[in-house]
């Protein structure tokens, strides 16, 4: 059994990932972390996330909750991630870090972590493997279709997401972008409206719709005279993501230090 921290343990996936893990039979939960003067710090996390006790009350120290065996950190609080790494790292820990909308910044800091002090890292704006797949399917279709199939993404998710678009049509757009030797910030349109003319084919509409209790919709539409391919992914439930977070816990254990995506940990490239 491989000790594991969560750190925002009271977030929606941080509640999956605790139960997740309860009910894994190859980890146990190692610690759970949520924001100092957050009202769930001192509850048991097992109850919170509706799984019965876990033993493990939810603390404000990260430093605290790796002091009890822990071999791994997941990350999918809103907070900053790279600090969370640099402790996991400097404590042995693998990290795997699901919290989107990071900056350049954030990553060159976790690619050092990884070549400098030997972290053992992965980074991924979505766990699914089903989106992973899309990712590899996709960038199959942009290169296959050529030019004169005009390449729109939408993605829809539930009301109280913070960032748009997606982290995940974003990576839906730079695997477009990498398989058509296009600089995504010039392909890329966020929106439309007004009047913008004609189409241009080097464009990538991007279109972020919220709503609802929706997880996470996805779909790339590539249109050409006479007939459009549609290629969708839905999450119904956050525990793919949870799933493939244990997944990247997984292939971490024994991996040699780097910056890794779901790509490596699925074998995708
Ligand atoms: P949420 O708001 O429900 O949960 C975030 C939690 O993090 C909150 O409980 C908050 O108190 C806590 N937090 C904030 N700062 C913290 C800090 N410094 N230390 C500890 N805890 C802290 O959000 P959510 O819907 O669970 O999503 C969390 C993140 O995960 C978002 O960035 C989201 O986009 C991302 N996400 C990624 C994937 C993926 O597959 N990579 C899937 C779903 C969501």
């Amino acid at each position: 059994m491989h000790g594991v921290v969560i750190v925002g343990a009271a977030g929606r996936m941080g509640r999956r990932l605790v139960a997740n893990i309860m009910d894994s039979g190859k980890f146990f939960l190692a610690g759970a972390v949520e924001v100092e003067g957050s009202p769930f710090v001192g509850q048991d996390a097992g109850i919170l996330a509706g799984c019965g006790e876990a033993g493990v009350k939810i603390t404000a120290s990260l430093e605290e909750a790796l002091a009890n065996g822990a071999e791994a950190v997941i990350d999918f609080a809103t907070g900053n991630v790279v600090d969370a790494a640099r402790m996991a790292v400097a404590a042995n820990c693998a990290m795997v870090i699901g919290t989107t909308a990071l900056t350049a910044d954030d990553r060159a800091a976790l690619k050092r972590l990884s070549v400098e002090n030997g972290g053992r890292i992965v980074a991924a704006n979505n766990m699914s493997v089903g989106v992973n797949l899309l990712f590899k399917l996709v960038q199959q279709a942009a290169a296959f279709l050529g030019i004169d199939y005009n390449v729109e993404i939408v993605e829809m998710h539930h009301n109280k997401k913070l960032d748009a678009p997606s982290g995940t049509a974003v990576r839906l757009g730079e695997v477009v972008c990498q398989a058509r030797q296009w600089d995504y910030e010039t392909a890329v349109k966020n929106g439309r409206s007004g009047m913008v003319g004609k189409r241009p084919a080097c464009e990538i509409g991007m279109h972020a719709l919220r709503g609802g209790d929706v997880v996470g919709d996805h779909t790339v539409i590539f249109s050409a005279e006479g007939e459009r391919l549609e290629l969708s992914h839905r999450a119904s439930s956050r525990d793919m993501f949870a799933r493939g977070a244990l997944l990247a816990v997984e292939y971490l254990l024994d991996a040699p230090a780097g910056l890794y995506d779901m790509q490596d940990v699925l074998n995708l490239k």
